[in-house]
């Protein structure tokens, strides 16, 4: 699981890691300020497997952070005090993502999907 993660998907292939990469963005789909959440197979030629509507989100640029997508799904006090950009704290933040977008799709079995 890798958010944004094309450039992580390149390295990788490079380091012939074959296994399933899973990449999740925030992003702008239609240029209107409205976000959503997508998650995509990069194994599958980027295949959209999961997409959920986060809102309108007043900024520039049509993709959102990890801190800023995790500070708009999580009420959890002690994620709130991580700092992207450090491993450790991005897959924790990264994993409490991936959780809310299985939530807010009813997805019990991302195999399924794949
Ligand atoms: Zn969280």
């Amino acid at each position: 699981m890798v958010w944004n993660g094309s450039s992580d998907m390149q390295i990788l292939s490079r380091l012939g890691f074959t296994n399933l990469i899973l990449n999740m963005t925030a992003h702008d789909d239609y240029n209107n300020n409205e976000y959503y959440l997508n998650l995509y197979n990069l194994n599958n030629n980027n295949r959209l497997l999961l997409s959920h509507c986060l809102g309108y989100v007043k900024k520039n640029g049509r993709y959102l952070s990890l801190t800023e997508t995790h500070q708009l799904i999580c009420k959890n006090k002690i994620h709130s005090s991580l700092i992207a950009n450090n491993p450790v704290n991005d897959v924790i933040l990264t994993s409490c993502i991936f959780k809310y977008l299985l939530r807010s799709t009813n997805t019990t079995n991302i195999l399924n999907l794949i």
